[in-house]
């Protein structure tokens, strides 16, 4: 396994007084599962390259990780592309050979740590999971790294077999060294789905003190941290509240959820602020939250002044509970007490008492009913209650393909009765609202990925009248 560094900045020994790696020298350090040695392929006045060759010793990587037992003799265990990638392994051996120079630490020249040089790596071999080129890009291009990618064959003898999950990766770009090679250290591991190490609350530390600077402002933060700490929910979350210090996303009453997803846990929210957003600017004053859940939204609605009334509805008493404890009904303020109220109900069924509101919030709802009790949805909400703004949104399951751990054809929850593309979103939308009286506009919630949309969709409903 290779990496190399390579640098046009001028004099180019600057690059080795920072590694504190002589040019002429070839250096050797043990690793607990191999080598890795230091040498330099190129050090002209042009350019210089420092390469990193990790030689791993997968007989001793077997006998390290203490497995015996019934498996112990399961050929995967010797044969396998631990040799062969850039994984942990890769930096751990960033981290020994280069400790120094990542520490920021440059007795002779300490003017050259904070210095921006052109940089250019390659990785020779980047093994990347479901999502493969586009998470790699993700991880890599909002650091400001311009990433060349190349997918190789699983095998150039039969092409038929398709594509490897194997990349090489070249990425480029000016970047303080220390930088760089904090980079590398927390994301070849992020993309390694095989981790050799041991995750703890050390991992934690390690991951927030090289992610300094960097890992807070980064779009991909919550899947970088979840992914190098193994997805453990516990530590993912231990970590993103105190890179996000201050940040609301991870409310606090989620915390005590168990191993709830911290990745689907923010991407709600960023949904919950989206409708929150789309409310206000509606002007509207009275809210029906409808199938509210256990009053996420409802609790952001109330924060709101504009918010006069606020009514959620829900078919099951037991979320309708669970709203009520979050909301602390019982301990509000009379006045605060007036504007909100709970409700068991199905919006399925016409109910006079969803009449007369200026908005309604549907998150999160439609796809948990049957397909043909959307006609009896539709006309409950459109036709009978029918609020002057609807807010709905529902998962955009072309998006599912970037999800890992979701086999193909599966749904995002149990509960799910469908899920749509965003052309089946759009076509339903559109023959609601022009069978309602609404107009009706479509807006992707999260990173919009090419080909696939983002994570989840939303329609924003309003009835035309005739002022
Ligand atoms: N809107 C909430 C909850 C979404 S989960 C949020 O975004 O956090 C879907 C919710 O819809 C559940 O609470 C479920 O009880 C409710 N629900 C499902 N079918 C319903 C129906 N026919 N009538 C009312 N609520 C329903």
């Amino acid at each position: 396994m290779l990496l190399k560094i390579s640098t046009t900045h001028t004099p180019t020994t600057d690059l080795s007084h920072l590694l504190h790696k002589h040019p002429e020298k070839l250096q050797a350090v043990e690793l607990s599962n191999g080598k890795a040695h230091v040498f330099y392929p190129e050090a002209t006045e042009a350019r210089c390259t420092v390469a990193l060759l990790l030689d791993i010793d997968p007989i001793g990587l077997v006998r390290n990780s203490g497995r015996n037992g019934d498996d112990s003799f399961s050929l995967g265990h010797y044969v396998n592309d631990r040799p062969y990638v850039a994984s942990s392994f890769m930096s751990v051996a960033i981290s020994k050979t280069f400790s120094t120079a990542m520490n920021g630490t440059c007795n002779k020249h300490p003017e050259l740590v904070d210095r921006i040089m052109p940089f250019e790596v390659e990785i020779s071999v980047l093994p990347a999971p479901k999502g493969g080129e586009i998470l790699i890009r993700k991880l890599f291009e909002p650091l400001g790294y311009q990433v060349n990618l190349e997918r190789h064959e699983l095998d150039s003898k039969f092409t038929e077999w398709g594509m490897s999950k194997y990349f090489t990766l070249n990425i480029s770009g000016n970047f303080k060294l220390k930088d760089l090679l904090s980079h590398l250290y927390v994301l070849i591991p992020a993309l390694d789905n095989e981790k050799h190490y041991w995750v703890g609350q050390h991992e934690v530390e390690k991951l927030l003190e090289k992610g300094k600077g960097w890992l807070k402002d980064h779009p991909e933060k919550e899947q970088i941290t979840k992914r190098y700490l193994k997805g453990i929910g516990g530590l993912t979350r231990n970590a993103l509240s105190r890179l996000l210090e201050g940040d609301e996303m991870i409310e606090k009453e989620d915390s005590d959820e168990g191993q709830s997803d911290i990745v689907k846990e923010t991407l709600h929210y960023k949904r919950l602020k989206v409708v929150l957003d789309e409310l206000i600017s509606s002007d509207a004053k009275t809210i029906v939250d409808l199938g509210c859940g256990e009053g996420k939204l409802l609790r952001m609605l109330l924060r709101e002044k504009q918010f006069q009334k606020v009514l959620g509805v829900d078919v099951s008493f037991r979320e309708l509970e669970k709203a009520s404890d979050r909301l602390r009904v019982q301990e509000m303020a009379p006045k605060q007490k007036e504007r909100i109220e709970l409700m068991q109900g199905a919006l399925t069924y016409r109910d006079k008492r969803l009449q007369g509101f200026d908005a309604a919030a549907i998150v999160e709802v439609i796809e948990h009913l049957d397909p043909n009790r959307l006609k009896a949805f539709e006309r409950v909400v459109f036709e009978f209650a029918q609020p002057k703004t609807v807010v709905l949104t529902t998962p955009n399951r072309e998006y599912n393909d970037l999800f890992e751990n979701m086999e193909a054809g599966q749904m995002r929850h149990a509960d799910h009765r469908f899920e749509w593309t965003r052309n089946e979103f759009e076509s339903w939308a559109n023959q609601v609202a022009e069978r309602n009286g609404y107009k009706v506009l479509l807006r992707p919630i999260g990173d919009v990925v090419e080909k696939v949309g983002a994570p989840s969709q939303m329609a924003v409903f309003n009835l035309i009248t005739n002022e």
